[in-house]
């Protein structure tokens, strides 16, 4: 398991090493994990513009699936890095890969950690297997971007406007704009040090926080009408959940990954600790987000039921009805309470 204390100096070193040993033409793959978030896209993006800096080789972008960025998230500096999947390097020099905490979220690109002459990980989910050649994994960062901040000093990259603006997006992504617990005053001086290139974060925070298409705005308020409130789940702390199909988003000309702001919509539910949404993404088939407000750990609900997360933050892949996939979740809660009394 993970070294509750982050990356050791030897660590570090391991990882400067191998992007220092990338050949001058050689060339470099970056992973980010499926269904990329700001954090994973930003994180990537920006070691991109990093590795550009420096002269390392040739950089190629990428996430498993569909190469489809969400809206919220299209603009980033280093977009043009971005490659399909199906046009990734099949052998590259270097593989690094950012905030997966499993190999299984890096989809049909998992080989390359095999092709690749050697690999790194950048993460920070406490469950995270260390599946790269080296790992930075660090489960007290507020994002992988603050790993990525940590390499690139390191690898004497300044800090500009273009890696600024992505590590920002990561960075405020994960801490649900400087919200969750995990706001600590390092979050804050790094946040002073990524605004002070001049980056602008009214403008950043609307098109990654405050957009979307008025297809959605009107799909969330059908979503969120019909969610159920279930007081006496998760051992009286309260659940609330609803479901979306592939049919609601065809009806309002939407695509899936709109979905992944309905949480928010949902979670501020005041009488649970526990919120869900339920999207479906095939026959028969789901992404499940859970969140938890403290009482609960959701991270072992989504483990238990093949997925993984963090301890407020998680998700898996349900399969059968909404209603089955919500009863599976309804098993696992109660044994995944915290000792809230214990501090
Ligand atoms: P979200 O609900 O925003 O999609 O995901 C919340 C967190 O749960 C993410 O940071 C990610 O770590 C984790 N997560 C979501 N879906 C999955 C999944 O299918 N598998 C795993 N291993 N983790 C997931
Ligand atoms: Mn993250």
């Amino acid at each position: 398991m993970t070294d509750p204390a982050g990356p050791a100096e030897t660590d570090w070193a391991a990882a400067v090493a191998a992007v220092r040993g990338v050949p001058g033409d050689g060339r470099v793959l970056l992973i980010c994990h499926v269904n990329p978030d700001g954090d994973a896209l930003g994180s990537m993006l920006g070691f991109g513009l990093g590795l550009r800096r420096i002269g390392v080789g040739r950089v190629q972008a990428t996430f498993p699936g569909p190469p489809e960025v969400p809206e919220t998230l299209r603009g980033l500096p280093g977009e043009e890095l971005l490659v399909p999947a199906t046009d990734a390097d099949p052998r590259p020099d270097l593989v690094v890969c950012f905030d997966a905490a499993s190999e299984s979220r890096l989809g049909e690109l998992v080989d390359r950690l095999g092709t690749a002459a050697t690999s790194v990980v950048l993460d920070h989910h406490a469950s995270n297997t260390r599946f790269g050649a080296v790992n930075l994994v660090d489960p007290r960062a507020a994002a992988t971007s603050v790993l990525v901040d940590g390499l690139l000093t390191r690898l004497g990259v300044p800090l500009d406007a273009a890696i600024a603006e992505c590590l920002y997006v990561a960075l405020s992504t994960d801490t649900g704009s400087f919200r969750f617990e995990a706001t600590t005053p390092e979050v804050h001086r790094f946040a002073a040090r990524l605004l002070a290139t001049g980056i602008r974060p009214g403008d950043i925070s609307r098109r990654i926080f405050d957009t979307r298409p008025f297809g959605a705005v009107r799909l969330f308020g059908e979503v969120a009408g019909r969610a159920r409130l279930e007081p006496d789940a998760a051992g009286g702390r309260g659940l609330v959940w609803t479901w979306a199909t592939l049919d609601d988003l065809a009806r309002y000309g939407q695509r899936p990954y709109v979905l992944e702001a309905l949480i928010d919509s949902v979670r501020c539910t005041a009488e649970a600790d526990v919120s869900c949404v339920v999207k479906q993404t095939g026959a028969g088939e789901w992404a499940v987000s859970l969140r938890s407000k403290g009482a609960v750990d959701v991270s072992r609900v989504a483990v238990a039921l093949g997925g993984g997360g963090h301890r407020f933050a998680a998700g898996f892949t349900g399969r059968g009805s909404a209603d089955q996939v919500v009863d599976a979740i309804r098993r696992e809660l109660d044994g995944a309470l915290l000792d809230v009394t214990g501090g």
